[in-house]
């Protein structure tokens, strides 16, 4: 196994793409970025005509290829990552749904099993946890078992949150006890989110003041003005979307799976908050990759049966239930949106979502001794080959046969 590495193409840098560059890597990390003229000695793999781009960081995702995070096994999260790594992302934060303390404490358990003695062949390496579900408002579920929800509990969540492998902390802002909580949260260094919420301005406010400085999947299970005009009735109150457009130093996060929001708002979304605060992120379930029928949201054992139909997700209601579709097609959905910017749209695949979590002197960005992490991409976007740490991936490996 040599510990080196050569890539000849198109390279995706933060700002600007490196037309037919050449980055080199040793021992898993970036040594060289150049231009391909300068010099071009050793053996270089050959990428002309595709993109390389620095691996994908997913801050929200729930499982993939028939497996949930939720299962709570070592051999379920390695199915996912290994699922999602097919699809470029290289980074992943497996995400908990609702659920009991015991679920919670088996998903993080296998997750820090996993984490610990990684290796390539797992797939998408565990950047760290996002602790979700349960603390979500009543009425704001979505498709999360409501028997798993909660308003939070001090005991339990200073165990979750306490420990190492916990980067990303939500709960609803409007909920007994939520300012407590983005109070633990920050001094254990997570990045804050409010989700599930139809909080109003002055809850945020409070959050804010607590360290809350992100939003899950807008548009999505977030408040409205017109939620808010539900819960307060008039005056109208500023919602989580007036927020996020206000405060600057808040960031958030798209499905941009073409399916949950239309590319108007993705391009609104890119434009007034900007690729530098959105993230891409796949919320995919374990209907990914697997084929149409019934699956279990969450966890398997008691998890809200949902139906995939092959393209979206659905619960009974008719409401749409996260995603089923990989990083690699939010980049391609996000880049139709938006036209000719794949600097920016890659970066909110990578860059960002690493800026937000701390782990950008690592991942996230094709640079100087950064992770040899790369997805390579056709010029239509479709994953040719990954590679994590300089290892390529076998592909074949990963694909459900589907
Ligand atoms: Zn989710």
């Amino acid at each position: 196994m040599s510990a080196r590495l050569a890539l000849k193409g198109n390279i995706v840098l933060p700002d600007r793409i490196l037309e037919n560059g050449v980055v080199r890597c040793e021992n898993g990390r970036i040594s060289e970025i150049t231009e391909a003229s300068t010099r071009l000695e050793g053996s270089v793999i050959d990428l002309t005509g595709h993109f390389i781009a620095p691996g994908f960081v997913d801050i929200h995702v729930h499982g993939g290829a028939d497996a949930d995070y939720m299962d709570g096994t070592p051999d379920a999260v390695r199915a996912v990552n290994r699922a999602h790594a097919a699809h470029g992302t290289t980074s992943i934060f497996p995400t908990t749904t609702t659920g009991s303390f015991r679920q919670l404490d088996d998903m993080i358990r296998s997750c820090e099993e996993v984490q610990t003695a990684w290796s390539s062949k797992d797939g998408a390496r565990i950047a760290g946890i996002h602790f979700y579900g349960p603390y979500f408002a009543a009425n704001k579920v979505g498709v999360h078992s409501s028997a798993g929800r909660r308003d939070p509990v001090r005991q339990e969540y200073e165990y979750f949150i306490g420990k190492e492998i916990v980067k990303i902390a939500t709960c609803a802002a409007e909920l007994p006890g939520a300012v407590d909580f983005f109070d633990f949260a920050r001094r254990q260094g997570c990045l804050i989110t409010c989700g599930h919420s139809n909080a109003h301005w002055a809850e945020l406010d409070a959050a804010f003041a607590a360290g809350m400085r992100h939003v899950d999947h807008f548009w999505c299970a977030m408040s409205s003005v017109s939620s808010l005009r539900g819960r307060l009735g008039t005056p109208m109150q500023g919602s989580m979307e007036q927020y996020v457009l206000y405060e600057e130093r808040m960031s958030t996060e798209v499905i941009a799976d073409g399916i949950h929001l239309s590319d108007d708002l993705l391009r609104f979304a890119f434009k007034m908050i900007g690729s530098h605060r959105t993230c891409l992120v796949t919320d995919a379930n374990r209907a990914m990759d697997v084929p149409p029928g019934r699956y279990r949201f969450g966890p398997q054992s008691d998890g809200t049966w949902v139906v995939s139909d092959g393209e979206s997700v659905r619960s009974d209601d008719g409401g749409l239930a996260s995603s089923m579709h990989g990083m690699d097609r939010m980049v391609r959905i996000m880049a139709r949106a938006v036209g000719n910017d794949l600097p920016s749209v890659i970066r909110m695949a990578s860059l960002t979502p690493a800026r937000l979590t701390g782990m950008d002197c690592d991942i996230g960005s094709i640079e100087l001794a950064k992770r040899a992490d790369f997805a390579i991409l056709t010029p239509d976007l479709i994953v040719k080959h990954i590679y994590i740490g300089g290892q390529p991936l076998d592909l074949s490996r990963n694909s459900a046969g589907f």
